[in-house]
């Protein structure tokens, strides 16, 4: 199978890669290195059946095309990401997602026939969820979205656009899309730059700076580590019956971001206090926070076999790993610089 994966280069695409080598499958990366990073995939540069192309999914319809063409499944992680990052970059957030999806979409439904079909998976958030109060988020909630003159509103009607969009061509065009909906994926490689709360703990509690906790801290969230993310996105390509379905890819477990802080300088034996900071001061007055995230994981469990249950322990312990060794390669930077 040959696969094609958009924003390979980032923080899940480049795990997304090695799970999908590691099964005997061809891999391109296509990506334009806005978030991703080169250092996130040279350990595959010299695999047979993996090639890289640089290039966005806005402005090289030439390579994508012929990228697409070539292709069985187009995992299509392109995107903006990051609260922080979306907040500075609204106009790349909103078009990326939009602009982005609908070019691999149409170019995929224009290199399938009746005989032979481009499969796309679409990486969505769980952000589409909103503030929706009602947890578990089962996918076929409602989403609860605040006000356009909140920033953060617009990445998530973007991410929601795309499963429109998604499935549109699904229901109209034939196309097999599957689309996931990602709850804070957490892991070696991802980047603290783009404002994610785990990167930022870690490095921080590494440094025996304090552990910035944004509001009170008991706002929730369910951590699922990228490598469970990954082989579920593998897995769930895999299965006809997930054409034109919507499936949560998270965690049914609830942690505060408290007690992150807290599991987070105990595994890492670390000196620093925890600060509290107000969202006003870190993201200005106009910012909305989801207070609890928890994904109902029951219906991706009956496609697929699907356990996340990696210890977020061992995750801590991974990420700080990660975060040394890169810390020598290149020089992280102060551990509270909060984007790129
Ligand atoms: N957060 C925090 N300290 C940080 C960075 C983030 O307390 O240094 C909080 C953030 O306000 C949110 C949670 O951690 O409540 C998860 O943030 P992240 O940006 O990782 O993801 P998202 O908000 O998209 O779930």
């Amino acid at each position: 199978m040959k696969a094609l994966i958009t924003g390979g280069a980032g923080f899940i695409g480049s795990h997304l890669s090695e799970e999908l080598l590691g099964r005997g499958n061809e891999v391109a990366v296509f990506d334009d290195l806005s978030t991703g990073n080169l250092s996130n995939i040279d350990h595959l540069r010299r695999i047979t059946g993996f090639t890289f192309h640089q290039g966005s999914v806005l402005d090289d319809m030439q390579e994508l095309s012929s990228l697409i063409e070539h292709s069985d499944h187009i995992y299509h992680l392109a995107a903006v990401v990051g609260v922080a990052y979306v907040l500075e970059h609204p106009v790349a957030a909103l078009e990326t997602n939009t602009r982005g999806t609908e070019n691999v979409l149409r170019l995929a439904s224009q290199f399938s026939d009746a005989r032979s079909k481009k499969r796309v998976i679409l990486a969505s958030s769980s952000e589409v969820y909103g503030k929706s109060a009602k947890v578990p988020f089962r996918e076929d909630d409602d989403s609860v979205i605040g006000p356009t003159l909140v920033s953060r509103w617009g990445y998530a009607c973007a991410k929601a656009l795309e499963e429109f969009v998604g499935l549109a061509y699904h229901r109209e065009k034939g196309l097999p899309v599957v689309i996931l909906r990602l709850f804070n994926t957490v892991g070696p490689r991802q980047t603290r730059r783009y404002g994610m709360v785990m990167p930022r703990l870690v490095s921080q509690a590494i440094a025996g700076e304090p552990v910035t906790v944004y509001g009170d801290g008991e706002q929730t969230r369910s951590f699922t580590y990228v490598k469970d993310v990954v082989k579920a996105i593998a897995d769930i390509s895999l299965v006809p019956s997930a054409d034109g379905q919507l499936f949560n890819v998270g965690n049914n477990r609830e942690v505060s971001i408290n007690e992150l802080a807290e599991l987070v300088r105990n595994v890492l034996d670390s000196p620093s206090a925890t600060v509290h900071i107000p969202f006003s001061e870190v993201y200005g007055a106009e910012f909305e926070e989801t207070r609890r995230r928890v994904a109902d994981i029951s219906k991706i469990r009956e496609y697929i076999s699907y356990a996340p249950t990696t210890n977020l322990a061992f995750v801590v312990k991974e990420i700080a790993d990660d975060l040394r060794t890169r810390q020598g390669e290149q020089g992280v930077g102060g551990a509270n610089e909060r984007s790129g």
